[in-house]
């Protein structure tokens, strides 16, 4: 756990730093860690509400799966994916950390590599060291915030394991297109014959139902046969606390591999701490299946902020899916603008900690309201580093 806070330490010194003050006060702008800043949704209470009054005395005993959560994962997968997908090779999880968790011990021998992308979310490194893994970060090419395969081919060894793509991608809001998956894809297959032995590539997509303008998600996993699919709900419903998630075994991977995996992935829950998702939020998943924030509305709120941080001066790109502004820092001490911002109740994440220095990173689950009043901040922010 020492490796696994060195990991987590920038991160954790921002977030102490921020609570530890005066707190953020009731009118603060708050663009930090994606929570969310309105009523949860109705639909997600009602379903909560709806299954957690007891049918039977068995109610609330051990169990590892409800077998309609895993056949709704599965359909909906089969529909969105054009495959078909096993109810027994998806894992119902505590949210996307627990699917990442139970994906990487579940084929991690203790010191194999986890090739993973910089600029990206902030506990890969630590999930790693947690599962035993040695984490390798690999730039994404500069610029675009394209998978740079020349740098990931070069990243491989004999001890890599798996290879992590997280598409649409925290914090670009990058959707990495087909073809960059099918020739990674190739690469994986090229270095797994050449080493003897499968890398997994675990497509990480909490934010596979949050795209914009027309954007169709595209997973690697139809690209890639041995890939594991781990996914959040808390993303899709804005409701990051509570812990809802699942991880699928490609429905392309060999059979024997699902069969030998199935049971990895069961024991690595078992073992670290009965991790399977609750037994209420596992009945309410059908229900939940169908429930989703308002895309469109987000979109709006994104370009809003787009075009008034724009017009403020600010250079950043425009998102293709998840819920993440990433302009650039007017300054390049990223860690001091964003504390300027904060002196005004403006709070977002500096790049620094979300290994984007330079830039800052806005999350927009913050409201509207949150939005209009950060505005005229910005502006008045960058106003005076200007010239
Ligand atoms: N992967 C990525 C890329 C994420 O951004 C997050 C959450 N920020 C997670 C996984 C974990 O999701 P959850 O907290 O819902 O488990």
């Amino acid at each position: 756990m020492l490796a696994v806070t060195e990991e987590m330490r920038t991160v954790m010194d921002f977030a102490r730093k921020v609570l530890e003050g005066d707190g953020l006060g009731p009118d603060a702008c708050d663009f930090m860690f994606g929570n969310p800043q309105e009523t949860p949704l109705r639909g997600l209470v009602d379903a909560l509400i709806r299954h957690v009054e007891p049918q039977d005395v068995h109610w609330f005993g051990y169990k590892k799966y409800e077998a309609p959560a895993r056949e709704s994962v599965a359909r909906s997968l089969s529909q969105a994916r054009s495959r078909h997908y096993k109810p027994d090779d998806i894992a119902i999880t505590a949210g996307g950390f627990g699917a990442i968790a139970a994906a990487l011990l579940a084929v991690l021998e203790v010191g194999d590599q986890v090739i993973y992308p910089r600029p990206g979310w902030f506990a890969y490194g630590a999930q790693i060291r947690g599962a035993a893994g040695t984490p390798i970060a690999v730039d994404l090419a500069p610029g675009t915030y394209d998978l740079d395969l020349e740098r990931i081919e070069a990243a491989i060894t004999g001890r890599t394991r798996v290879v992590v793509v997280n598409t649409p991608h925290n914090p670009t809001g990058r959707i990495f297109p087909r073809a960059q998956l099918d020739a990674l894809a190739d690469k994986l297959a090229a270095a797994s014959e050449r080493f003897g032995k499968v890398i997994y590539l675990l497509a990480d997509e909490p934010y596979a139902r949050l795209v914009f303008d027309g954007h169709a998600h595209i997973s690697p996993a139809e690209s890639y046969p041995h890939t594991l699919i781990a996914y959040s709900f808390g993303k899709t419903l804005l409701a990051p606390g509570e812990r809802l998630g699942w991880l699928a075994l490609g429905a392309d991977m060999p059979e024997a591999d699902r069969i030998r995996l199935r049971e990895a992935v069961d024991m690595a829950q078992v073992s670290h701490g009965w991790a399977f998702a609750g037994r209420t939020l596992q009945r309410a998943l059908p229900d939940l299946e169908k429930l989703s924030i308002d895309v469109a509305a987000l979109a709006r709120r994104r370009d809003r902020m787009v075009e008034g941080l724009r017009a403020a001066g600010y250079d950043l790109p425009v998102p293709e899916g998840t819920f993440y502004l990433i302009p650039r820092s007017p300054i390049p001490d990223d860690m001091a603008f964003a504390a300027r911002l904060a002196t005004d109740g403006v709070w977002v994440l500096p790049g620094s900690v979300a290994q984007l220095p330079g830039r800052l990173r806005i999350s927009l689950t913050a409201n509207d309201d949150m939005v209009e009043r950060s505005l005229p901040v910005f502006a008045r922010a960058i106003g005076e580093v200007a010239g």
